[in-house]
């Protein structure tokens, strides 16, 4: 190719089913925003992040040599109480994505009625690839670098993709090492030994599990006739397959990083959880036959729960796929254009803002119990949050009957309008 031509030559766009997740979330808010009349000031405010964090975090790798990783944090909005919300570790983490990631908190706390704002972080690294000693410094020099930003009262950050109770305490002992005092409410998803919260861990399946049930109960599927997928067999999809099975329904399919695993006659999902204890993935797992990713998402069931990653349910697959109920146990899933080809099959979706805000719920708890210093029960944990799932399952599915709309365009009308409500009574101050 001659230089001039080069100049003119562009790239074929790539065939892919990634969707830009702010986008993706736009065009729903977008729909959700008509049907509710916001006002233009209302609407640009609503979808303008209050601040953007990039860090970078240089660290020493064990090795000798050092590494500059990337860090983000996106406060996307903080009328409604602090921020809240996860802290993702992953190799192509990006700014876009903690935006919308973070903006999907602000629905979700919203949804859940819980008086918090919405927030997410991000290193773009492989936690899987760092040693434990790099692992602590990456989490500590990222905290370092988010004191002005975190807080009790300001931003509380959580696990998410890539991050565990280990990571959470690290950024806990730095953040209360610079304050010289012990901050336990400044991250929830802590270990229990220093005032994490019973039922946190299984929270978000708990979440997953209890509003399915709700939705099968409205199309009248008895758990003992029901039919589960399960993609993702990490903290959220196995104990969503776990605790569906207890209810009574069969689990068929499961999956994670390494493919998809079915048994007709049903998965023993105990045992399956036992496996990965072992061996940390499922490849290998004697107890199903082998299939792919794509396969898991087609097979015929009565509901799938998508508990993976981003973008797994998209225009491409949704025709195929033969579900009755979709729960979206991770944060969009689903991407916007599948959205009206799984309406027109007449699919009930869990939208992810309902459907995994079990996590961010009994998060609200815990930093409860860490501001009051006393510590309530796991009965008490489960008990509160059921009823707090079933008053929001029960409340979007009213709004969704009420304007004639998806759950998912009914659950951001509800958010926007109590955030959009808050924002007229508290003012704009200048
Ligand atoms: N990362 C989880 C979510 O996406 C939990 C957030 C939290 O507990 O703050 O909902």
């Amino acid at each position: 190719m001659e230089p001039n031509e080069l100049l003119n030559y562009k790239e074929p766009a790539p065939i892919t089913d990634k969707e830009n997740p702010f986008e993706s979330m736009m065009e729903r808010f977008d729909v959700a925003a008509e049907m509710l009349g916001l006002e233009k000031g209302v609407y640009e405010y609503l979808k303008t992040p209050v601040k953007q964090i990039i860090v970078s975090i240089p660290i020493q790798m064990d090795n000798g040599e050092i590494e500059v990783f990337e860090g983000y944090r996106v406060i996307h909005n903080d009328i409604l109480g602090p921020s809240k919300g996860g802290l993702r570790f992953a190799p192509d983490v990006n700014i876009n994505e903690v935006k919308a990631l973070a903006a999907w908190m602000t629905w979700k706390c919203a949804v859940v009625n819980i008086p918090f704002g919405g927030a997410k972080g991000g290193v773009r690294c492989d936690p899987a690839k760092l040693t434990p000693v790099e692992l602590e410094k990456v989490t500590r020099r990222y905290t370092a670098n988010m004191l002005d930003i975190f807080g009790e009262d300001k931003d509380i950050p959580a696990p998410d993709m890539g991050t565990n109770e280990q990571v959470m305490a690290w950024i806990m002992d730095t953040y209360s090492m610079h304050m010289k005092r012990t901050a336990t409410g400044v991250v929830t998803g802590k270990p229990l030994i220093i005032g994490g919260s019973l039922g946190r861990r299984e929270a978000t399946g708990r979440g997953v599990m209890m509003v399915t049930l709700g939705a099968m109960e409205k199309i009248k599927l008895k758990p003992k006739e029901t039919v589960i997928v399960v993609q993702g067999f990490g903290n959220v999809g196995s104990v969503t397959a776990q605790l569906l099975q207890q209810q009574g329904c069969k689990v068929v399919g499961l999956g994670d990083v390494t493919g998809g695993y079915f048994s007709k006659k049903g998965i023993d999902v105990e045992k399956a959880i036992e496996w990965v204890k072992t061996h940390k993935v499922l490849s290998g797992f004697t107890g199903a036959e082998k299939i792919t990713q794509s396969e898991l998402l087609e097979l015929e069931c009565d509901v799938l729960v998508p508990a993976a990653k981003e973008d797994q349910i998209t225009a491409r697959n949704a025709p195929k796929i033969k579900a009755k109920i979709i729960a979206e146990g991770a944060n969009g899933p689903t991407t916007a254009k599948a959205d009206p080809i799984l309406k027109e099959k007449g699919i009930i979706v869990i939208p992810d803002i309902l459907a995994n805000a079990g996590g961010v719920t009994v998060s609200y708890f815990e930093w409860v119990q860490d501001r009051v210093g006393y510590f309530w029960s796991l009965d008490r944990v489960n008990r509160r949050l059921e009823r707090m799932m079933t008053a929001a399952f029960n409340s979007v599915y009213e709004t969704a009957e009420l304007y004639k709309v998806s759950l998912r365009i009914g659950a951001y009308i509800m958010a926007i309008d109590k955030v959009a409500k808050t924002l007229k009574v508290r003012g704009i101050y200048a």
